[in-house]
C-alpha cells in the first residue's frame, strides 16, 4: 500500500500557521502530538481519522482491484 500519509509532530509553529485542528472531525491539534498530513487532499488530519481513511482507502483500492480482475480481458 502506498503511504498517503505524512506523519508530523505537531509544532506551535505549524499549529499556528498551517492547522489547529483536525480538518475532518474539527477536534483540536495540540502541540507535541502526531498529526498526519493527506497528501491526497492537501490537509491535516489526527490520528483516529487519518487511521480510520487509510483503512477505507485500503478497502476501496482491495475492491478496485477485484474489479479488474473479473473484468474480461479485451487481448
Ligand atoms: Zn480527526
Amino acid at each position: 500500500m502506498r503511504s498517503m500519509f505524512i506523519e508530523q509532530e505537531a509544532t506551535k509553529h505549524l499549529l499556528e500557521c498551517v492547522s489547529s485542528y483536525c480538518s475532518l472531525c474539527y477536534t483540536t491539534l495540540s502541540e507535541g502530538e502526531n498529526i498526519y498530513y493527506d497528501t491526497d487532499n492537501y490537509r491535516y488530519l489526527c490520528y483516529e481519522c487519518a487511521k480510520e481513511l487509510a483503512e477505507q482507502k485500503e478497502i476501496e483500492s482491495k475492491m478496485a482491484q477485484e474489479e479488474e480482475e473479473s473484468l474480461p480481458t479485451l487481448f
